[in-house]
């Protein structure tokens, strides 16, 4: 048993910024606000943060899991993290903190930094789902290979294809761009991502840190047997409020050639993955580039369509018109005993606005059925905003069948059945 640390020590927890991709999960995670982020950094408060693990393991690259042993009132402060391009090292104690309480503290800090892994079951983290989705995967989804390639040990891709996959003539340029690991081992799974290091430095002179990509490609490459991935990467031309702004990242990319090489890290991601088991059936709501994942998906289930195993698909996929909608040609070419595919358009003259949430409502005998089985997996990504309105849909078709969404939403959170990315 772990003694408890002398009252002016704080077992610190601090995200290393050199590792952290920004990608706002943990902050969405913690249950009391004790994360917040500025322009550079994501931070944890000390004056906030109880160090309940409910962060650490959906974190994707494991940079939220550093501990440091401080007295109190030298705590590293909040405005002091979003200062920093790398973590401080260890300090010593004073000698005014007994020995003994030192070193037990110590041990404290060896046990939380690996993940509770050898702590008594007593104080081993408890599994925590996050409000909407799950934190675990399904049951028979592969293990998934994490974080082989960092900032300081990246891998190097070729560029192989380029190309636009919505209409020449809307605002919306979304890119699908193909990488070659050649000889380079990536190994990945569809629901994956990977993080892109774009050239060049911030406005504060630092390296611009990683963002982060699904793979719209399935494990086996984007050509089968090829070590490829692809990637479906939206044009940021404005910001979130509508005001111009070039988004480093994705425009870097989408202006890539062939033969340029890009330099990459990860893989991430550990929950949002596909079952593996004959029979699984997928529910796929998707907006935008949300839609990389699914086509992950469903290449892979279109791969093996002649074993006979495959369970039922079906699609939810929003955008504003249908030359907006990335991968339209091929997917409408997908038999319809396949996938059952639900287009929602927002600005389609010829329409009413629809969202995929209206759709999920239109559907819903079918979508409960889905629901119902066991065998189902739902997964979510687009547009932060639509979580609510996807969460409302689902619980309003259970609530008319007259059973119970809140039950209902606990047992595919702890099956690994219920996903969510957005961003
Ligand atoms: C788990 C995960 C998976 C992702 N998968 C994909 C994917 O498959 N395809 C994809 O295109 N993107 C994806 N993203 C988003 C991606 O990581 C970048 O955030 C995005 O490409 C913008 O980066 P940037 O460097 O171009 O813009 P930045 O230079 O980082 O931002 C420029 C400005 O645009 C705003 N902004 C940032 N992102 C957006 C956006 N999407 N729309 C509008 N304004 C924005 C910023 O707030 C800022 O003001 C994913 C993000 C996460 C967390
Ligand atoms: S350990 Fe708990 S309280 Fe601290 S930042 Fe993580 S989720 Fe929040
Ligand atoms: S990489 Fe980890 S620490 Fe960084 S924002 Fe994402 S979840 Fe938080």
């Amino acid at each position: 048993m772990n003694a408890p640390l002398p009252p002016e020590v704080l077992k610190q927890h601090l995200i290393d910024p050199e590792i952290c991709i920004r990608c706002n999960t943990c902050e969405e995670t913690c249950p009391i606000d004790a994360i917040t982020h500025d322009g550079t950094n994501y931070v944890v408060d000390p004056a906030i943060c109880n160090g309940c693990m409910a962060c650490v393991p959906p974190c994707p690259t494991g940079s939220i899991d550093n501990w440091r042993l401080v007295l109190k009132t030298e705590a590293y402060s909040v405005e002091e993290q979003f200062g920093w391009d790398e973590l401080p090292g260890e300090k010593a104690l004073p000698d005014t903190v007994s020995a003994n309480s030192a070193s037990d503290a110590e041990e404290i800090v060896s046990v939380v930094s690996n993940g509770g892994e050898d702590a008594d079951s007593a104080s081993a983290p408890t599994p925590v789902f996050s409000p909407s989705g799950a934190t675990i995967p399904p049951w028979s989804a592969a293990h998934p290979y994490v974080n082989l390639y960092g900032h300081k040990t990246p891998a190097v891709a070729t560029v192989v294809g380029n190309y636009r996959v919505t209409d020449e003539d809307t605002d919306s340029d979304i890119h699908h761009i193909v990488l070659d690991f050649g000889n380079v081992p990536f190994p990945v799974l569809e629901g994956q991502s990977i993080g892109i290091l774009p050239p060049g430095t911030d406005a504060q002179g630092r390296p611009h840190h990683a963002r982060q990509y699904s793979l719209a490609s399935p494990r086996d490459g984007e050509r089968a047997g090829y070590n490829n991935l692809s990637l479906t990467v939206k044009r940021v031309t404005e910001d979130h409020q509508g005001q111009p702004a070039r988004g480093v990242c994705s425009n870097y990319l989408c202006d890539l050639a062939r033969n340029d090489t890009v330099q990459v890290i990860g893989p991430f991601g550990n929950t949002f993955l596909m079952p593996n088991h004959a029979h699984a059936n997928l529910m796929m709501i998707c907006t935008g580039t949300g839609s990389a994942p699914m086509r992950a998906m469903t290449e892979r289930y279109r791969r093996r369509i002649a074993r006979g195993t495959n369970g039922r698909l079906m699609l939810f996929f929003g955008a504003r018109t249908q030359r907006e909608l990335p991968y339209f040609g091929p997917l409408m070419k997908l038999p319809r005993d396949f996938i059952d595919i639900n287009l929602a358009l927002s600005r389609d003259a010829a329409q009413p606005r629809r969202y995929v949430q209206d759709l999920i409502r239109e559907r819903a005998a079918d979508v409960l059925t889905l629901l119902q089985d066991p065998n189902t997996c739902i997964y979510v990504c687009g547009l932060k905003g639509m979580e609510t309105g996807v969460l409302d849909a689902l619980r309003d078709v259970v609530v008319q069948s007259g059973e119970d969404w809140t039950i209902l939403h606990d047992v595919l959170r702890r099956e690994g059945r219920l996903h969510f990315e957005t961003y």
